[in-house]
């Protein structure tokens, strides 16, 4: 594979965010009963999120040497360690690395509420700027994603340090790899990202990658393993429905 693309995945991001509400919500958690009273409330943090924010993006990329034993090893000489690892790079020639912050301005002012005793501004605000991140980071992963099926490349699911696939330990190879303080993020001894609302994510990328991020062709319609939490799509049986 010519690896010049690489080049086109390394670069500083600044993805212009509008919020849907429903963004809002899904990082507040279901609601109950108060939904409905909380929905104007949410609609002007989402608002407040996006004035106070100033999303940002940083990625790039490595190539991949080898994926087994539950590490995987880049050609640079860096890793990644993970027991569930190999399996969500199978058939990958590399990987892209994404850090996402919405800044500090978010977190700043919902402190702020929280002094003032206005914890129900404070925690939807909160949500709000965990919703300018994820969105940031979708956003930027949604173009380096063209980028790579315009070369016949298939892209994997995103994973995050800190889940069932790769532990928080994953954090000090995200900060190894990109310099994230370009972006004003940095990496807190408790592996935390500072600004908090930031995330990480690191991407499988390949012609022949086998988990593949499209629930159409992704392999887990006929696979049996009922408790995978990396699951893509529904089992549909051994022939996939
Ligand atoms: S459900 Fe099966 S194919 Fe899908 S990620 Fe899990 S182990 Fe892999």
């Amino acid at each position: 594979m010519n690896n010049d693309f690489l080049t086109d995945l390394t670069a500083v991001h600044s993805p212009a965010v509008s919020l849907d509400p429903e963004e809002v919500w899904r990082c507040l958690g279901p609601a109950g009963s108060a939904r409905e009273s909380l929905q104007a409330e949410v609609i002007r943090s989402a608002d407040e999120a996006e004035s106070l924010s100033m999303p940002r993006a940083i990625s790039g990329a490595l190539l991949v040497e080898t994926a087994r034993r539950g590490t995987v090893s880049f050609t640079d000489g860096s890793a990644v360690q993970g027991k569930r690892l190999p399996h969500v790079f199978e058939g990958a020639d590399g990987a892209i690395f994404l850090i996402a912050t919405a800044g500090p301005g978010v977190e700043a002012r919902a402190n702020e509420y929280f002094g003032q005793g206005e914890h129900v501004s404070g925690i939807v605000l909160d949500a709000a700027g965990t919703a300018i991140a994820i969105n940031a980071l979708e956003q930027t992963l949604a173009q380096l994603t063209w980028e790579l099926k315009q070369r016949e490349i298939k892209v994997g699911p995103a994973i995050a340090p800190g889940t069932e696939t790769w532990s928080m330990e994953g954090q000090r190879s995200m900060f190894d790899v990109l310099p994230a303080r370009d972006i004003g993020v940095t990496l807190l001894d408790s592996l935390m990202m500072h600004p908090q609302k930031s995330q990480s994510s690191i991407i499988p990328f390949g012609r022949e990658l086998h988990l593949v991020n499209d629930p159409n062709e992704a392999p887990c319609r006929t696979c049996r393993a009922q408790r995978c939490p990396m699951r893509i799509e529904e089992y549909a049986g051994p022939l996939g429905g």
